[in-house]
């Protein structure tokens, strides 16, 4: 079987409020797109990367790629758009129960122990896996006004981090049924829910931040600078 990690990374990041798009940020004077794929390619050497970048994107370079199987695919409008077309790209090469590994580029601090418990935990379940993390702080609703509303219960919440697994058949039917029912997804978990199943959620590290806001990047930095970091 073939393991296929598609790594959406066509966004601009908009709210880094930075010069370019987050993944070219440095880190470690690597821009933040090579750190991830070094993560990915730790952790599963022989798989086929799928990178899903802006047609626009002219800062790409291809020494940030260590796989030896790998393809660059044009994004879409939204990330679920991103994904549908990097999975469309392997259509000839994948069968149907080979797993697809969806990866934020912007999810750096990812540890190849996580990803190997998150790979297993998606061929065991036939409606796949996630990393995710239990809510810690205490949960607010806001009213329109900046005021709360009313605390929620943070029994059974979790964040859903990345990567998510599954069976690229089951995915490819999620994100069209999404699409066509004009379900709008931030993950991948999300369109699989909306056809009734239940992705299994794995416990993954806290650690695994998804570089969004400004202050993310010293965070992530550091993060990478510990001892078994890069
Ligand atoms: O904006 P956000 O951080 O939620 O984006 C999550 C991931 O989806 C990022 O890796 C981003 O590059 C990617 N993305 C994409 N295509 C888009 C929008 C976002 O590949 N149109």
């Amino acid at each position: 079987m073939t393991l296929f990690l598609v790594v959406p990374a066509a966004g601009v990041g908009s709210r880094m409020k930075a010069d370019r798009p987050k993944q070219y940020l440095l880190l470690q004077g690597r821009p933040l797109m090579a750190h991830t794929l070094s993560r990915l390619h730790d952790a599963f050497p022989e798989a086929v990367l799928v990178l899903c970048l802006d047609h626009e994107d002219d800062r790409f370079d291809a020494s940030m790629v260590p796989f030896a199987r790998w393809q660059r695919v044009r994004g879409g409008e939204t990330r679920a758009e991103s994904v549908r077309a990097g999975l469309a790209s392997v259509a000839e090469q994948a069968a149907p129960d080979d797993l697809v590994l969806v990866h934020d580029v912007a999810r750096p601090c990812v540890q190849v122990e996580d990803l190997h418990r998150l790979h297993a935990a998606a061929g065991e379940h036939a409606d796949g896996a996630l990393l995710a993390a239990p809510v810690a702080d205490t949960m607010k609703r806001a009213d329109d006004c900046g005021g709360v509303l009313r605390t929620e219960s943070r029994a059974h919440l979790f964040h859903a981090l990345t990567p998510q697994g599954f069976r690229y058949d089951l995915l490819c039917q999620a994100l069209d049924a999404a699409r066509a029912g004009g379900v709008e997804v931030t993950d991948e978990a999300s369109a699989i829910e909306a056809l009734g199943r239940s992705p299994r959620l794995v416990p993954g590290r806290r650690d695994n931040i998804k570089v969004t806001h400004p202050e993310d990047l010293a965070l992530a930095g550091a993060l990478l600078a510990l001892p078994g970091g890069d």
